[in-house]
C-alpha cells in the first residue's frame, strides 16, 4: 500500500482505520502523576486503573501491564506453559495472540473460525480436543480471540474446555466493552486480556491488562512482570521475570479513557450502522454478523466482498480507497497461512468449509474510529458505492 500512497494525487484529509480518540480529560490525570512525581511503573493511577477495569468487567482483580502481548505471555506463564507443550489458538487473528506461545518454547495448534461470529469454531475445537486426548497430549491452554469486537461462542467453548479440563485465555484485546449474554467479553476464561494499543477502542498509547478472579494468580503476574524479584533485602531471583508493568502516567490516560468507553462503543456501533444502511444492499457485500444475545463494540466494521458478484475484488477496493487517501485493510491473514507458522497443525471448521481462509480471501475492514465524522464516512461510502456500481455497469 505504501507505493499507492506515494503516487496519490488527492489532497483530501487522510482517514485512518482506527485512530486514537482522547477525551480531553487525560491531561488532568497526567498532570496529577507529574504533580505527585509518580513517574514509575507503579503508583496510584496503576492501582486505581486496575480496580476500575476489574469492576467494569465484573471480575475480582486486574493487573496493568505494558501491552496486550505481555498480558498473554504472563497468562501462559501462570498456566505453566513450557517447552514441549501445545496451546490451541484461534487462527484468524493478529500474530500477537500466538507469539507468546512460541516465546515459551511451546507449539501452537490453530483452530479455524465458524461463520456466525468469525471466531473459534466449537466443532473444529471439539475435533482437535478429542484427537489430542486420544493421543494423550491435551493442550496446556486455549487462546480464544474475539475478533473485531465480536465475542466467540463462549457457552460452547467453555463447555468443551470444562469437559477436557483445559483452561481458557480469552484474548479480548479487540473486544473491551462488548458483552456476551450480558457478561463482559474477556471475563469468561481463567484469564482475560485487553489491549490499550493506539488503535484499540480505548488507548493508553501502549498498554494491556490481565484480568481474572484468581487473585493469587494476578499477584504472581505482578511479581513476574517486575523481574520476579524474591522477597529479600538484596536483589535475589529464582525465576525468569519480565519488565512488563504499566507506567503510572499511562494508567492515568487509561482511567480517563475508561470513563468514556461506553460512548466509544456507541460511536463505533453508529459507524457500523451507517455503513450497513449505505452498503449492505450492494451486490456481493455481506457484513460481519452479530451473534444474538451478544453486543459487539464494533471495533472495526468488517465485511466480505464477493468479487464475482460485486464486480470488484477486496484488493482493488483497498487500492481505490487508498487513492482517496482512505486507509482500509484486509482481515487478518490466518496464522496457519503465515510463513512463520509453516507446518503447524490446523483444524478447519469442516471438511468442506475452511472459514478463516474464505474470510481472508474476501474480508475488508473499513475506517471505524469513534471520532470519525459523518462527512469522512460519506467519503468512504461514496468511494465503495461508485467502485461497485461502476464495475457492475461495465460488466453489464
Ligand atoms: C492488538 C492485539 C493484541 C496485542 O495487543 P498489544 O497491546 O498491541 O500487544 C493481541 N491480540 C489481538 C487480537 C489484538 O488485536
Amino acid at each position: 500500500m505504501k507505493g499507492v500512497v506515494k503516487f496519490m494525487f488527492t489532497n483530501k484529509k487522510r482517514i485512518y482505520l482506527s485512530p486514537p480518540h482522547m477525551s480531553g480529560n487525560e491531561m488532568a490525570f497526567i498532570q496529577e502523576a507529574f504533580d505527585t512525581n509518580w513517574i514509575a511503573p507503579l503508583g496510584p493511577h496503576v492501582d486505581a486503573f486496575e480496580k476500575e477495569i476489574a469492576s467494569h468487567v465484573g471480575l475480582v482483580d486486574a493487573a496493568a501491564v505494558s501491552s496486550g502481548t505481555a498480558a498473554i505471555h504472563l497468562a501462559l506463564r501462570l498456566l505453566d506453559v513450557a517447552e514441549g507443550d501445545t496451546v490451541f489458538c484461534s487462527s484468524l487473528t493478529f500474530v500477537a495472540s500466538a507469539n507468546p506461545i512460541v516465546y515459551l518454547g511451546a507449539t501452537p495448534v490453530f483452530i479455524d473460525s465458524e461463520p456466525e461470529t468469525w471466531n473459534m469454531s466449537p466443532q473444529a475445537l471439539e475435533r482437535a480436543l478429542y484427537e489430542a486426548a486420544f493421543n494423550g497430549k491435551l493442550p496446556k491452554a486455549i487462546i480464544v480471540v474475539n475478533l473485531y469486537g465480536q465475542s466467540a461462542k463462549m457457552d460452547e467453548i467453555v463447555a468443551l474446555c470444562k469437559l477436557f479440563h483445559v483452561p481458557i485465555i480469552e484474548d479480548a484485546a479487540e473486544s473491551l466493552g462488548s458483552t456476551y449474554k450480558g457478561r463482559a467479553s474477556g471475563s469468561f476464561g481463567k484469564f482475560g486480556v485487553y489491549s490499550f494499543n493506539g488503535n484499540k477502542i480505548i488507548s493508553t498509547s501502549g498498554g494491556g491488562m490481565l484480568v481474572s478472579n484468581d487473585v493469587d494468580g494476578l499477584n504472581k503476574a505482578r511479581f513476574l512482570a517486575t523481574q520476579a524479584r524474591d522477597y529479600a533485602l538484596h536483589y535475589q531471583h529464582s525465576q525468569i521475570g519480565y519488565n512488563y508493568r504499566m507506567s503510572n502516567i499511562l494508567a492515568g490516560v487509561g482511567r480517563a479513557q475508561l470513563a468514556v468507553l461506553e460512548e466509544r462503543v456507541i460511536a463505533r456501533r453508529v459507524v457500523f450502522e451507517r455503513y450497513y444502511h449505505a452498503l449492505a444492499h450492494l451486490p456481493g457485500i455481506q457484513f460481519m454478523p452479530e451473534l444474538p444475545n451478544t453486543r459487539s463494540n464494533r471495533w472495526l466494521t468488517a465485511l466480505t466482498v464477493d468479487a464475482k458478484e460485486a464486480g470488484v475484488s477486496v484488493e482493488t477496493l483497498i487500492e481505490l480507497l487508498a487513492v482517496e487517501n482512505i486507509e482500509a485493510r484486509l482481515v487478518w491473514k490466518p496464522l496457519h497461512m503465515q510463513p512463520l507458522f509453516e507446518g503447524i497443525a490446523y483444524y478447519p471448521h469442516s471438511d468442506s468449509d475452511n472459514v478463516s481462509e474464505r474470510l481472508f480471501q474476501s474480508g475488508l475492514c473499513l475506517p471505524s474510529g469513534s471520532s470519525m465524522t459523518e462527512e469522512d464516512q460519506d467519503r468512504v461510502i461514496t468511494c465503495i458505492q461508485k467502485s461497485i456500481l461502476k464495475a457492475k455497469s461495465i460488466s453489464a
